[in-house]
């Protein structure tokens, strides 16, 4: 999927259409200190993995594409709905 850089849409902070940059969500690191991360940690080691071994079918074949949508006017960002696509970039 393509998806302009700059798009005129309605901006909810100035309450108008406005141009609005669009930039992606980066990833955030993830903590070590959730359920899941300690019930990997203690998964590692001799013997099946279970649920922790690798898919069988591979990567899913499309990806969760997050979005920020940033006003020009205000300077404000807000987020839509995440959508999913198999390759997303960005167009001039
Ligand atoms: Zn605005």
């Amino acid at each position: 999927m393509k998806m302009p850089k700059d798009l005129r849409t309605q901006c909810p902070y100035c309450n108008k259409h406005t141009m609005h940059e669009v930039e992606r969500v980066k990833k955030g690191r993830t903590s070590t200190l959730t359920w899941i991360a300690r019930q990997k940690k203690r998964a590692k080691g001799i013997g099946n993995l279970g649920k922790f071994s690798k898919v069988p079918g591979g990567d899913k074949p499309t990806k969760r594409v997050a979005l920020r949508y940033r006003c020009t006017e205000c300077k404000k960002s807000h987020q839509r709905p995440c959508f999913r696509a198999s390759r997303f970039e960005l167009v001039e």
